[in-house]
């Protein structure tokens, strides 16, 4: 239970809503049930009145207000009810998806990297759903079933205090005891349904996504079999959780039966002493309506198992502290310094007993310097890189920009100080512009037309412009097209350092000679780290850097490096 904890705080901020939606909602069932047991009465009534000389004196138009006016009571409670208690839900839902989005966000990466994608969405939707059943099948159902249980008891005690207690006592027991009793029924079932969902999400998005690799390798079949399983576990705990809903409230109806016989027993022979009258009538619709109260109550606890499943993967990401954490305010930066970028013995391993990707790193970046690291596949080159832009950081060794450590720069200005074209280039469902302003908010559509000029894509333009569609739906780009809308992003800002991570891989050396000419022009006043494993635009940089296995082994200009006869020399002569 003590995982609700953290939801229950974010009521508070909607308390207001709640608690008129349970107002709304009791005063609802105070209709509803007043309207039976008063409706009850009055034709009764009426019928003894009928049949004795009490007809002339009868008073209908009394009882018969009240019938109509409880009548419109349960009907326009019942709008407001909804109206109010939906809308307040649906706000703290919002506020939900928020709350732990802005947790979920900086475990990106380093936390998270291990949960699949179907599973994160479905913990921010479903889970998050779940946790509205909270308030709206119990909080809600037991405030307003205990309430009503006093109303009736203390408005039936005005006629018979013992026939009040008996019935009031039959509700509490029952709103006590089957909460109880259908939470340990539902409870397996309702953890498991929470699990196979998200399972049966994960296998359907695997499928979805690598269809058409899945397809090509005739392997669609074993991967369709395994998301159908996971439907059918599913189906079986969703049937098995219709069962228990409608156990809970056949049993509920045969209690309600039973309660009727025993009330009408003891009432039979007339209410608080007096001779059978219409009270009777009374007191026996009071028993049957009664059980509206606990209507709400009946299958709803079930749903308990589900809910603390589903809070529990919350929690399993909201408890989680990010490896990586921003300061609020940057560090003061010593004035004119002169390096850029310090790699001060780094160390660095993806996870616990993994080989190092990075051991003992040193390199120091002066201010306008243009370095190339250029290694074999897994080297560690974009390693190195993410560690620049704090998607983790080392677990040994320091890394400065210009002068302060990385981790006592504040977010924001560390994202200003540099641009970076990373290896994969994520493109969003969006429209061009959208895709292009994520790097330049303010830019204008001229600056961002004549950018994408400069990378050779006005293609794109044809048609809708910068209005075309990229992503889902959208028109679909090939490796090369993105890897160039990255380049027209870093062109479109304006940060002194550039991070580059192979801006070129699966270009055309037409291309290819073009883009880097580009960016030496875009680059000449930038610090500039240029990471590649082919032998491109090598002689412009200042310092190249052979690294080999997470470590620099060269390290010297184009001509020094030559000169040195040694591995950099070695590949230039081995593609000679
Ligand atoms: P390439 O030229 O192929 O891009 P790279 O030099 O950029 O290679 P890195 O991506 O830095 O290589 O990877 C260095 C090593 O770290 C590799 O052995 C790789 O398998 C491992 N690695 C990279 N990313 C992760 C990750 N997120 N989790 C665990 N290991 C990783
Ligand atoms: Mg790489």
């Amino acid at each position: 239970m003590r995982d609700l904890l953290p939801y229950l705080s974010l009521y508070r901020k909607h308390w207001f809503g709640l608690t008129l939606g349970m107002l709304l909602g009791f005063i609802t069932l105070a209709a509803s049930i007043g309207l039976l047991t008063l409706s009850g009465w009055f034709i009764s009534a009426a019928a003894v009145a009928g049949l004795s000389i009490a007809r002339e004196t009868f008073n209908y138009m009394l009882p018969g207000g009240g019938v109509r006016g409880l009548a419109m009571t349960r009907t326009a409670g019942r709008w407001g009810e909804r109206v109010v208690s939906h809308n307040a839900t649906f706000k703290l839902l919002a506020d939900l998806r928020i709350f732990f989005f802005e947790r979920l966000a900086p475990l990106i990466p380093g936390k998270i990297g291990n949960l699949r994608d179907g599973d994160v969405l479905n913990r921010l939707v479903a889970d998050v759903e779940a946790m509205d059943h909270l308030y709206l099948r119990l909080i809600s159902p037991v405030t307003i079933g205990l309430l009503g249980i006093a109303g009736l008891t203390a408005l039936l005690a005005w006629f018979d205090t013992s026939l009040a207690l008996l019935l009031g006592a039959i509700l509490l027991v029952m709103t006590l005891v089957w909460p109880v009793l259908f939470y340990h029924l539902g409870k397996r079932n309702g953890r498991e349904l929470t699990e196979h969902r998200a399972q049966f999400r994960i296998a359907m998005l695997d499928w979805l996504q690598g269809f058409s690799e899945l397809t090509l390798f005739g392997a669609e079949r074993h991967y369709r079999d395994a998301f159908l399983a996971k439907q059918a576990s599913l189906l079986r705990n969703q049937w098995a959780h219709a069962h228990i809903t409608g156990l809970a409230s056949a049993l509920l109806i045969l209690v309600n039966g039973l309660t009727l016989v025993v009330i009408l027993w003891f009432a039979a022979d007339g209410v608080n002493g007096q001779a059978p009258d219409p009270i009777v009538a009374l007191f026996a619709f009071a028993a049957m309506a009664s059980f509206e109260l606990l209507m709400p109550l009946a299958g709803a606890f079930q749903y308990l198992g589900q809910t603390l499943t589903s809070a529990k993967r919350l929690n399993d990401i909201l408890l989680t502290t990010p490896e990586v954490q921003f300061p609020a305010m940057s560090a003061q930066s010593p004035t004119s310094h002169h390096d850029a970028l310090v790699f001060d013995n780094v160390q660095f391993h993806y996870a616990e007993g993994k080989p190092a990707a990075l051991h003992g790193l040193n390199l120091a970046i002066a201010k306008g310097q243009k370095v190339a690291i250029l290694g074999q596949t897994g080297s560690g080159k974009s390693t190195l890189l993410q560690l620049v832009s704090r998607y983790w950081d080392p677990q040994q060794g320091l890394i400065t920009l210009n002068g302060v450590p990385l981790p006592q720069w504040s977010e924001t200005e560390l994202r200003q100080s540099m641009t970076v074209v990373s290896q994969r280039v994520d493109i969003l469902n969006g429209t061009l512009r959208d895709n292009l302003l994520l790097a330049a908010p303010e830019a204008n559509d001229d600056a961002l037309v004549a950018r994408l000029q400069d990378v050779e894509l006005d293609t794109l333009l044809e048609g809708k412009g910068l209005d075309a569609w990229l992503g889902d739906g959208g028109r679909q780009l090939s490796g090369g097209e993105r890897r160039r809308i990255g380049i027209a992003r870093a062109l479109l800002r304006d940060a002194p350092i550039l991070l580059l991570d192979e801006p070129t891989e699966g270009l055309d050396k037409q291309t290819e000679a073009h883009i880097m000419a580009l960016l030496a022009r875009h680059y000449q006043t930038k610090t500039v780290l240029f990471v590649t494993h082919r032998l491109i635009a090598l002689e412009q940089m200042d310092s190249i850097c052979l690294m080999e296995q997470g470590a620099i082994v060269e390290q010297g200009s184009h001509a020094e490096l030559l000169a040195e006869k040694g591995r950099y020399y070695q590949l230039w002569q081995s593609i000679a």
